[in-house]
């Protein structure tokens, strides 16, 4: 496959090969950590971005994204050198690089964000990720408590965000080299208990597939390809999550994947295989009528083979796998093609399939609060042209709309908070309670206890929660009591590896957090090295339930735990 060499040849003067020599030089003293000369990791970083076939820009912009935070070189170089777009990019990057993830407390959502505000041109979000793919690829040579670091921001920020840009193969392989880092134990386990089973499910396929072939000629369907998809192990075991960690549940351990040339070829060779194999019920999924959120298309349907074994079968044009497996880039290439090579990819986010894209992608984000019209109305004329990301002394990312007071800020932490402020500072400077914040400040709001909030304040704040909570501090003593209905149990479900006696630290714990326990259910696999305990209790208020979870997690056996109220 041609690569960045390719470029260098073809085209020896260009933006590429300056970039090239600029950055090998102002590397040139550094090594990374294993051992290798520095200039390796912005090559690969701009191979990547060249393999997703992006842009001149981008390549070069990938070549020096770590000239400015690593080197002598100055972002005004950059400019001189390679004109406004190549630094606005390589700024927006080093910008990027300064955020840090810690996990639990951060606000993850609020962090893509973040990201992507930081961010205003998406060709600054794909070298990061390629940035980050190659520095998970080589994650090896770090120390330990950098690797786990990464890893998490890896699983929790980047991957999902490649996810939601449709990168699907992308995140895929993010989780993937996130995984043992993450989870060494299950990583080892996991490993050891699907490796028969992958290998026997393979095997199966290779015999089949002639068989495949053959029922598709007889509806006169030819496949460009047939092959196999292996389900990724980290995949996998978030499945095993759901499935009481039983590996016969999971039918798609390796899936066909039959490659058509047009959609009408995809339903023939759906009808066909249906009439030579029955589907089981209930999961046929038509991605092509219906794509995900994140635009995956492709037609899934699971059937009971030769052999009465269950096969899963992927479907799709040999366009859509395309666009499956580059996501956003993809696109971006159609757009570049389309426009004759004339590229103005800052008005990408107008193209109505991006917009659309990004639109579903915001509301299908589990726990978003944010309303989609809102966002998509944000997203149409620069990202987040109207929310504002402030941050906690503690390192959260608090969402805020444009204009927002430190008032704001102090309410949508804690109505105490609020309600108590006295004073308030931003960068370690005091400012009045009206300042108007910007993103990336880092705020503190000055408590006095007792204190109550002042009728003017309602002039300037601008969230409606705010609003609410200081006229609610004004009225006092007036009508607390209400007429809520209010559920009477709870349920914790625990998933959990099996040891003797955990069952009775579960119930210690909980019941040292005053609530009461009204049932339990317990069920473990045969032979099974993992299980999931159901408790029922006695209600709690949300910041009681928090803690408890936070204790109840701090085991290592318990490997997930969710509650509901019932
Ligand atoms: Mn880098």
């Amino acid at each position: 496959m041609a690569g960045i060499k390719d470029i260098l040849k073809n085209d020896p003067r260009g933006l590429v090969a300056r970039a090239y020599g600029f950055s090998e030089l102002a590397h040139k003293d550094q090594k990374r950590k294993s051992g290798e000369a520095y200039f390796m990791h912005p090559l690969a970083a701009a191979e990547i971005l060249h393999a997703w076939h992006l842009d001149d820009t981008t390549i070069a912009a990938g070549l020096l994204h770590d000239t400015v935070e690593d080197t002598g070189a100055s972002l005004d170089q950059i400019r001189k050198e390679f004109g406004e777009d190549v630094a606005f990019l390589v700024d927006g990057v080093t910008k990027l690089g300064h955020i840090k993830y810690r996990g639990a407390a951060m606000k993850v959502e609020n962090l893509r964000k973040m990201v992507l505000a930081l961010s205003k041109d998406l060709r600054v979000v794909f070298i990061k990720l390629a940035d980050r793919l190659h520095n998970m690829r080589t994650l090896d040579a770090l120390p330990p408590a950098k690797q786990k670091r990464i890893a998490l921001e890896t699983d929790e920020i980047y991957a999902p965000l490649a996810y939601r840009l449709g990168m699907q193969n992308l995140a895929g392989e993010l989780h993937d080299l996130a995984f043992p880092y993450l989870y060494p134990e299950e990583d080892r386990w996991l490993k050891k208990s699907v490796e028969e089973q992958y290998e026997k499910r393979l095997a199966y396929l290779e015999q089949i597939k002639p068989e495949l072939e053959r029922i598709l000629k007889a509806h006169e369907v030819t496949p460009r390809t047939i092959d196999f998809r292996a389900k990724r192990y980290s995949s996998l075991y978030h499945k095993l999550l759901s499935h009481e960690m039983n590996i016969e549940k999971i039918h798609d351990l390796v899936a066909m994947r039959v490659i058509l040339d047009t959609v009408p070829e995809c339903y023939a060779a759906l009808g066909a295989i249906h009439q030579a194999w029955p589907p089981l019920p209930g999961r046929i999924k038509d991605y092509i009528a219906m794509p995900k959120p994140n635009s995956y298309r492709s037609l899934h349907t699971t059937v009971i083979g030769p052999g009465e074994k269950v096969i899963e079968i992927q479907i799709r044009t040999k366009e859509m796998h395309d666009a499956n497996e580059h996501g956003i880039a993809a696109h971006w290439l159609y757009d570049q093609k389309k426009t004759g090579g004339e590229t103005a990819p800052k008005n990408i986010a107008r193209e109505l399939q991006w917009v659309e894209q990004l639109k579903n992608w915001q509301e299908t984000y589990r726990g978003a609060e944010t309303n989609p019209e809102e966002f998509l109305q944000a997203m149409k004329i620069d990202f987040f042209k109207d929310r504002i990301f402030a941050i906690t002394p503690r390192g959260d990312v608090i969402d805020l709309p444009k204009d927002a007071t430190p008032i704001d800020f102090g309410y949508h932490i804690h109505s105490v908070i609020g309600d108590t402020a006295v004073g308030a500072k931003v960068n370690h400077q005091i400012v009045p309670l009206d300042h108007k914040l910007s993103s990336g400040d880092l705020v503190e709001i000055v408590t006095q206890k007792n204190k109550k909030p002042s009728e003017d304040w309602l002039i300037f704040v601008k969230t409606a929660a705010a609003r609410e909570h200081i006229r609610a501090a004004l009225r006092t003593k007036k009508n607390t009591l209400s007429a809520q209905r209010v559920p009477t149990k709870m349920e914790l479900k625990i998933t959990v590896q099996n040891r003797l006696g955990l069952l009775k630290d579960i119930s210690e714990i909980i019941a040292r957090s005053h609530i009461n326990i009204l049932g339990v259910n317990s069920t473990t696999h045969p032979g099974g090295h993992f299980g999931v305990m159901k408790i029922q209790c006695g209600i709690a208020d949300r910041e009681k339930i928090e803690k408890l979870i936070l204790k109840i997690k701090k085991l290592k056996e318990v490997r997930e735990i969710g509650f509901k109220l019932i």
